[in-house]
């Protein structure tokens, strides 16, 4: 029986590690796509229009930390090793945390409400200079940054379940119950992108809810499986053509449930901030006319950069540490 619950929580483990990172890929693709229909008018032209690539392109940070050293630390912050909350002796200023900690441990324990707030400068950059290539792949980066900073497990040290015996659970939040329940069950009218006066104020709020939140995460999905003891908590499902073994059904339908909403709350939250970013870019670079941008396309380097960056991904290891 031990061997039994043993190898069926590696399978677990495995099954989750193959499929993601950070939010899924299933759940930063639609939260990247719905952001689009929170634009006003003038941005919405041309956002619609390349909504696809908004949509593929919403995995590309997590694909680039198989090409990039240092990409890593860009999805998360163990806030935790800088004591406890609210983490009153984290300076929220870049050059000053890094003066009081060092740039090394800063970067070690991840830099997400920092790297939000580079993007956003990058994006309204690209806004001035109306630059085709460089407005949609930072606002398909930016997209993805600002919903990992939603993501609780991206904000503790025990960002998958590592120290508490509860390996998996991280995708198991991010990606099996997205996948599972978004879809049917989750409502995304969510209504318009709002300008953003103080955006670095804006994502260290959301980080440190995020930060509460992950000991209720790892909390109730402790409980919970003790309520599910054995086979109870995995099950055999079709995936694709392959039968797949994973976290059941009624298990991650019970932890949803035990989480009172908290997973479609934070897919909204992370739609409605992505669009008010790329709102607020916009904003702050003069609203530039993006119909001066239509019929413009990719260059031959962007194409053969966005190829190189998916063989990488297929072929190689991640660079530095893993974030499961
Ligand atoms: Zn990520």
């Amino acid at each position: 029986m031990i061997i039994l619950k043993k190898s069926l929580l590696l399978l677990f483990f495995v099954g989750i590690s193959l499929q993601c990172f950070c939010w899924g890929f299933f759940a930063h693709k639609k939260i990247n796509n719905h952001a689009v229909f929170l634009l006003p008018p003038q941005m919405l032209v041309f956002y619609k229009s390349n909504i696809d690539f908004l949509t593929e392109h919403a995995i590309d940070p997590d694909k680039r930390r198989y090409a990039v050293a240092g990409e890593g630390s860009r999805h998360y912050i163990d806030i935790d090793a800088y004591g406890a909350y609210p983490y009153p002796d984290l300076p929220r200023d870049h050059s000053k945390a890094i003066e009081k900690f060092g740039e090394d441990t800063i970067n070690a324990n991840g830099i997400v409400p920092w790297h939000v707030q580079t993007m956003l400068g990058r994006l309204t950059k690209a806004f001035k200079e109306n630059n085709y290539s460089s407005i949609l792949k930072n606002s398909a980066d930016l997209g993805h940054y600002i919903a990992d900073a939603h993501v609780p497990l991206h904000a503790s040290s025990n960002h998958n379940g590592q120290h508490t015996d509860q390996k998996g659970i991280h995708g198991f939040w991010e990606s099996r119950i997205p996948e599972l329940l978004a879809d049917k069950e989750f409502d995304f009218f969510i209504g318009k992108a709002q300008y953003i006066p103080n955006p670095g104020a804006f994502i260290w709020d959301r980080v440190l809810e995020s930060a509460l939140a992950a000991d209720s995460v790892l909390k109730f999905e402790k409980e919970l499986s003790i309520q599910f003891r054995g086979d109870k908590k995995f099950g055999f499902e079709k995936r694709n053509l392959d039968n797949l073994k994973q976290v059941s059904s009624d298990y991650s339908k019970a932890f949803n449930k035990k989480l009172n909403g908290m997973i479609e709350r934070r897919m909204r939250q992370s739609i409605f901030a992505v669009a008010s970013f790329w709102y607020t870019a916009w904003i702050n670079a003069g609203q530039p006319d993006l119909a001066l941008l239509s019929g413009k396309s990719f260059s031959e380097e962007d194409l053969k950069g966005f190829e190189e960056l998916n063989e990488k991904w297929k072929n190689n290891k991640v660079i530095g540490r893993e974030h499961e």
